[in-house]
């Protein structure tokens, strides 16, 4: 008789997205003619960049003419796209990334989940809360934690609270972990980590011989100057850092699809025997057997990014939704509601009011106003309290938005 991977068994089953549909539903149903603006999702809204379009119909003419014709590309991902974002992306930072320690793959989320492959079982992995649920859920998968208590908390991983008492940074552990994630700037609340921040915990890895993993999907939305953009700003982390970056949010290419992943030729982890091993080696043995590459159409619409014209219609995407952002936060702030986050990301991060829980907001919320956000508490227990407003939206639906919340909670 076949067996199933009982570890499925403990995950929380994507409780968060069906609930909300589930309660969304219901008020359409009984409220028919309510206009229902959803800004819970962070899914991009607007369309491709022009040089990306352009560049991605010349490689769909170059595939049908046998002289141009591509088959399988380097699993890798091709060097003229590697070589532009070690370019654009690390080296124009100043930062040490070579082009041979960039993996191109059609996506962070599945880099995030796939890199546990090439780490042994018996890590202590610590994640932030609230956090992006798929560090925590493919590491339930992966056998690497209890099961969840009723807050939704799973035994064996460290949590490390992330709230306004400690202004969105986590305090750096006290016990030793081994593996580290962190997401900045980070979804859901919208907060950044300073130079400082980031340089204590490379000091805290490298001191404990820890891997951090760096998700910087939103790398692009950062405004203040003084924030570093890449893990490798800071002194020591070729030595303990993996970075994860994608195209799905700074240039729209959630429907597209494509990412990169980032392995220093530095970085060593222990294997059984007490020797270092290289993490690049196994990640490119990994990724050279379970993945055949991101197809050249879409590499070459990834490429267009770096192209002067990709510049600039990425820049104004990314300002658009920042535009939005500023707007909601500018609106919520006039209602009366403590909000964080929406400088350097695009996500808003509300204070529910009058101490309600995340889902009585969300209920407020959807049966006076019309409109979806995210229950915090979705996120993690310490999300508890707080509300997600996401600024992927057309103008028109924020503003609407945020007329009806105003309306409602200034009375
Ligand atoms: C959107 C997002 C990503 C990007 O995932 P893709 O699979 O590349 O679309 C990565 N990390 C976080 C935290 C995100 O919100």
């Amino acid at each position: 008789m076949a067996t199933i991977n009982d570890n499925y068994l403990k995950l929380k089953a994507g409780y968060l997205f069906p609930e909300i549909a589930r309660r969304v539903n219901a008020f359409a149903e009984a409220n028919p003619s309510a206009s229902i603006i959803r800004l819970g999702i962070g899914d991009v809204t607007e369309p491709l960049p022009a040089a990306c379009r352009t560049a991605m119909i010349k490689a769909v003419e170059e595939m049908g003419d046998r002289a141009t014709f591509k088959g399988y590309g380097p699993e890798q991902g091709y060097a003229w796209l590697r070589e532009k974002i070690a370019t654009h992306d690390f080296q124009a930072r100043g930062c040490e990334v070579d082009a041979s320690e960039i993996f191109i793959s059609d996506g962070s989320k599945c880099d995030t989940g796939n890199i546990l492959d090439i780490f042994g079982d018996d890590n202590t992995i610590a994640v932030t809360d609230p956090v992006y649920p798929v560090y925590v859920d493919t590491n339930v998968m992966a056998g690497h934690t209890g099961v969840a208590n009723d807050r939704g908390e799973y035994e064996g991983l460290v949590y490390l609270p992330i709230t306004a008492d400690n202004n969105f940074t986590a305090t750096i552990p006290s016990q030793p972990v081994d593996l580290i994630y962190l997401c900045f700037p980070n979804n859901p609340t919208g907060s950044t980590a300073s130079r400082e921040h980031l340089q204590a915990w490379v000091d805290y890895a490298r001191a404990n011989g820890s891997i951090l993993f760096f998700d910087a999907a939103y790398e692009a939305f950062i405004t203040d100057p003084v924030i570093p953009h890449s893990i490798y700003e800071i002194e020591g982390a070729r030595e303990c850092a993996i970075e994860f970056r994608s195209f799905s949010k700074n240039a729209g290419f959630t429907g597209t699809r494509c990412a990169l992943t980032v392995v220093p030729k530095t970085l060593t982890a222990k294997a059984m025997d007490g020797s270092n091993v290289e993490l690049w080696k196994l990640w490119n043995r990994r990724q050279s057997t379970k993945f055949n590459g991101v197809s050249y159409i879409v590499q070459r619409g990834a490429e267009a990014v770096y192209s002067p014209e990709g510049q600039s219609q990425t820049r104004a995407l990314v300002n658009f939704y920042m535009e939005n952002a500023r707007i909601i936060r500018e609106q919520l702030t006039a209602a009366g509601l403590a909000v964080y986050g929406g400088v350097n990301a695009p996500y808003v991060w509300i204070k529910t009011p009058d101490g309600l829980s995340s889902w009585d907001f969300f209920d407020k919320l959807l049966h006076t106003c019309h409109v979806v956000g995210t229950p915090g508490s979705g996120f993690g227990a310490a999300g508890e309290g707080y509300f997600r407003i996401s600024a992927f939206n057309s103008r028109e639906n924020v503003e609407a938005a945020m007329k009806r919340i105003t309306q409602t909670f200034t009375g």
